[in-house]
């Protein structure tokens, strides 16, 4: 009898650092088993697993066919460098891409292990695989190119959301609604859901900005407001970047150093097309230190990424481009550093640090006084004033409802939560409540 099990070997009971199997059992042909993704725990978050046990669950001599990323964050990509050597690895191309940057700049050693990731396409079924049948669907996440997984396997059909919401820029068509009418059956026997923000109702409640295009608009407001600006948001938030490159003044200058601006062209090059947010738009202008710097223009043409935006350099040693910053203003994506050597951003800061104003777009907890308080960000910002902005990457438990709706599951194993036996007790969920199954670390669910 041909058989599918689930099992969550970390995530039952906690955001990020998750790993999870699909085992399809064929007498015959033998077991076919993916792991679907492997992250490393969130720093600062109190674990039963440690990676190194993880990685001993995941891989404990049985064979793997196959270990799919749903997207490039660290909570779920970050222990690719632990898998077997020959396992077939899978990611979405422009998350290949913009993995690849980052590790140009932080851990090369890596790269041949990135260079080695097939990649998926929307819609289209993996190939060589003899007992499961998984498309990938690409999904809006707060990491560009994140998809959710849906298998075909022993006559039972599973939905595997991995990180994802609805108030993203790739939502703002309503791909979700659209992808699960036409292509997710009614009536599927299993669901995985991320329950992330079942635990932050407080911080929904208290962020008046729900949607990308909220944040867009107060930036722009923030933007005019005051003359030199500081923006500290993650390099791969992609729809935040844009964000605020779009609502930067044209009458001041937009900064970002060459790996931001690398990250930004590769995404429009593969967005642009479909999303307006991720069109060219005004000059971005590089700052350079003559010191160390080459041609950062140059370097940027080589990399192959389109030049339909215009960029200058700015550079930092010579007093004419600080002049021309206190002259026109400007806003500028900022980097905290972790190395002794100031970075640009440190340096133009110290230019400008008794005018200037911080936009904070990370999560809170970083902050001075946060429960994961980072030396390097509260060093950044010192007394400078700032303002919290920034939108959640993950699904409103309105949004889940409505995916369960859609999909009308048999199961529903919640995961990426740290909330998983409240599922069953929420207003929101009462039509469904008899259908969670909460599931311990390890435990294995016959489908
Ligand atoms: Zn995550
Ligand atoms: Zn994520």
């Amino acid at each position: 009898m041909p058989s599918l099990s689930l099992t969550i070997h970390r995530g039952t009971h906690q955001i990020g650092g998750v790993a999870a199997e699909l085992c399809a059992g064929q007498e015959a042909a033998g077991d076919e088993r993916v792991v679907i993704d492997l992250g490393a725990n969130l720093p600062g978050t109190d674990v039963a697993i440690s990676d190194d046990e993880l990685v001993e669950h995941v891989f404990d001599g049985r064979p793997c066919n196959a270990v799919l990323f749903t997207h490039l964050h660290g909570d779920h990509v970050g222990l690719f460098h632990k898998i077997p050597a020959g396992t077939r690895t899978f990611i979405g191309p422009m998350a290949k891409k913009i993995k690849r940057i980052v590790a140009e700049y932080t851990d090369r050693d890596s790269l041949p292990l990135i260079d080695a990731m097939e990649t998926y396409r929307r819609g289209q079924p993996l190939l060589g695989f003899q007992n499961m049948r998984i498309t990938p669907f690409s999904v809006d996440h707060s990491a560009p190119d994140a998809y959710m997984l849906y298998i075909e396997a022993a006559g039972k059909r599973v939905l595997f959301t991995g990180d994802f919401r609805a108030h993203g820029i790739a939502n703002e068509r309503s791909q979700l609604w659209r992808v699960l009418e036409m292509y997710i059956p009614k009536g599927i026997d299993l669901l995985v859901t991320e329950g992330t923000l079942l635990s932050r109702g407080n911080e929904i409640r208290a962020n008046p900005v729900r949607t990308e295009r909220d944040l867009g608009n107060r930036a722009r407001e923030i933007f005019a407001e005051h003359k030199y600006n500081f923006v500290l948001v993650s390099s791969t938030n992609l729809d935040s970047v844009m964000e605020f490159y779009h609502a930067a003044p044209k009458d001041k200058l937009f900064i970002c150093d060459a790996y931001q601006a690398r990250v930004m062209l590769t995404a429009m090059a593969a967005s642009g097309r479909n999303f307006p947010l991720y069109r060219a738009g005004e000059k971005i202008f590089l700052p350079v230190r003559q010191d160390k710097d080459s041609n950062k223009v140059e370097m940027l043409r080589k990399t192959g990424a389109p030049l339909n935006v215009e960029f200058e350099e700015l550079e930092l040693n010579g007093a004419d481009s600080v002049e021309r910053m206190r002259e026109q203003g400007f806003v500028m994506l900022a980097r905290q550093n972790r190395f002794k050597e100031p970075n640009v951003s440190e340096i133009v800061m110290k230019h400008f640090r008794d005018k200037a104003f911080i936009t904070y777009s990370m999560w809170t907890g970083y902050l001075r006084g946060g429960i994961c308080e980072d030396p390097n960000i509260v060093r950044f910002m010192g007394e400078t004033p700032y303002e919290s902005l920034h939108t959640s990457g993950h699904a409103f438990p309105e949004d889940i409802a409505r995916l369960i709706e859609a999909v009308d599951p048999e199961i529903i194993v919640p995961m990426h939560t740290e909330c998983a036996e409240e599922f069953s007790s929420l207003e929101l969920f009462a039509p469904w409540a008899g259908r969670f199954r909460v599931l311990q670390d390890g435990e294995i669910l016959e489908v």
